[in-house]
């Protein structure tokens, strides 16, 4: 048994709340936590409109008006971030935004009468960042913007080889359900061939072996994310003289499939509160005495005066303050993206950084993280011309963090033929692009990478691996040494 933050560290007081707050009771009885929360990826080529869709989308809904979009579509093209990070750019004080937190991120909050949504930008640009297996391990499922125009689908779709790893990253991270958003129709007349052509086409694709949804998890929308049309409005550009083009479609616009969308992981209210509380980081600063971290609560809650345990440092800090968006708040729950406020003055060494970008946050009372050099996980492999042997070098990520790994031993082949589970073989050293094998994975240079098992957290329990700039694998974390 592995001893508990409390046993190694005694001094470590597990403080009480500032405030006495029934948090279960607050949870159940206001409203606001009654609505279903749901996180989604936007995904999809350069210049796929994905950009104007989100601006469209936030404008339609009512979230923003039409001059806070321009001022954003500006602002985002000035930092040369793309994308629509920058409706999230709103959120944040200039401080914040200094410290590059916003784009960072690439997550935007957002409400309607009956949902909350959080729409995560997978990054446009051609280097992986690991904040994408952040966001995408936290979304419940995707938007795959498409441009239809004739050319355009064909040249973006079969070259662009990070629109398909997206697809591919997001099915193994665990997304639910993907829809193919197939924009620009107003370019196509609203022709209802070229829709279902692309339909065909993105179909065969999304359920070949490379990528493995299930027909029941994909579903198509046509929008004109300039136009508006489909997207909140069902005919947005249609007037007496020019009426709705697209009578042939019987399906939800885009913001009602939105609302629509069902998913079996959307946790429930009443379960929040018992959750073990974890957070992953963001990003962290110092400013003021204060440090700062920033995260998505990936599980249960936390409230101002509560100490919290950094992995793998192990150190334990209590929460001064906390803020969601830019307002404080008294407690935060599971799905919101906070910034915990700490007193630099209680840190043991205020030279070294007790909390870095990629580590996990958790309450004192035992925690199912612990910080290992080896676990054992479940890995699909992809999208290698070579096979990955034991004891090549690879980088993994968990959420933002990243670490130099290897294979140490295969323990078994998973899936494959019927031949493989006939011939069990004793000592398997290589693994080819689709297969799945339990693997034990040892992590370089003595490092440790905080983790919990898939059972334990589904968001937190996800790994990806990468050799040489492309991703070859994803899975899923079954046991830790
Ligand atoms: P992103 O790179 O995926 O974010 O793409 P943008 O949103 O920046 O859009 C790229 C270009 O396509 C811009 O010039 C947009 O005005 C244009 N665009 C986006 N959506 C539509 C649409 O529905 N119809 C037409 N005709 N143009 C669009």
């Amino acid at each position: 048994n592995k001893p508990t933050a409390k046993e190694k560290n005694p001094k470590l007081k597990d403080t009480k709340p500032f405030k006495k707050i029934d948090v279960a009771r607050e949870i159940a009885t206001n409203p606001s936590y009654a609505k279903p929360h749901k996180s989604f990826v936007v995904i999809g080529h350069v210049d796929a409109g994905k950009s104007t869709l989100m601006g469209r989308l936030l404008f339609d809904f009512g979230i923003v008006d039409a001059k806070t979009v321009n001022k954003l579509v500006k602002e985002s093209e000035r930092l040369g971030k793309g994308s629509f990070a920058l409706a999230w750019i709103m959120d944040q004080t200039e401080e914040e935004r200094s410290h590059g937190v916003t784009v960072d991120i690439c997550a935007t909050d957002f409400e309607i009468e009956s949902t909350k949504f959080t729409a995560i930008d997978a990054p446009g640009h051609k280097d992986f960042v690991p904040q994408m297996v952040s966001g995408v391990s936290n979304a419940d499922f995707a938007l795959l913007v498409v441009d239809s125009i004739t050319g355009e689908f064909e040249a973006g779709f079969a070259l662009d080889g990070q629109t398909k790893e997206h697809t591919i990253l997001a099915k193994n991270l665990g997304v639910e359900k993907i829809c193919v958003v197939v924009n620009k129709m107003d370019k196509e007349d609203w022709s209802q061939d070229r829709y279902e052509a692309i339909k065909e086409q993105m179909m065969e694709y999304m359920t070949s072996p490379d990528v493995d949804f299930k027909p029941e998890q994909i579903d198509f929308v046509p929008i004109s994310g300039l136009t508006g049309d489909n997207v909140v409005k069902r005919n947005a550009s249609a007037t007496t003289s020019t009426p709705m083009k697209f009578d042939w479609y019987k399906g939800p616009t885009l913001g009602q499939y939105l609302e629509q969308v069902s998913l079996d992981s959307q946790p429930s209210r009443d379960q929040i509160h018992a959750e073990p509380f974890y957070l992953s980081v963001s990003d962290v600063y110092k400013d003021k005495g204060e440090l700062k971290v920033i995260g998505k609560i990936n599980s249960g809650c936390i409230q101002s005066g509560e100490t919290v345990i950094a992995y793998p440092s192990e150190e334990s800090l209590q929460v001064q303050s906390i803020k969601v968006a830019q307002t404080a708040v008294d407690f935060a729950i599971s799905g919101q993206l906070v910034t915990l406020h700490f007193k630099t003055s209680q840190l043991s060494n205020e030279a070294v950084d007790p909390i870095r970008v990629g580590d996990v946050v958790a309450k004192t009372v035992a925690s199912p993280i612990s910080s290992v050099k080896k676990f054992t996980a479940s890995l699909h492999l992809f999208n290698m011309d070579k096979p990955l042997l034991v004891g090549m070098p690879f980088v993994l990520f968990r959420n933002s963090t990243q670490a130099a790994a290897r294979i140490s031993r295969i323990v078994e082949i998973t899936t494959n033929s019927s031949m493989t589970k006939q011939k069990k073989k004793k000592n398997i050293l290589h693994l080819t692009s689709k297969q799945t094998a339990i693997v034990e994975i040892e992590v370089d240079g003595g490092e440790s990478l905080p983790l919990t098992t898939y059972k334990d957290n589904a968001k937190l329990g996800r790994i990806v691996i990468r050799r040489q700039g492309s991703t070859i694998g994803a899975g899923q974390v079954l046991s830790l040494e």
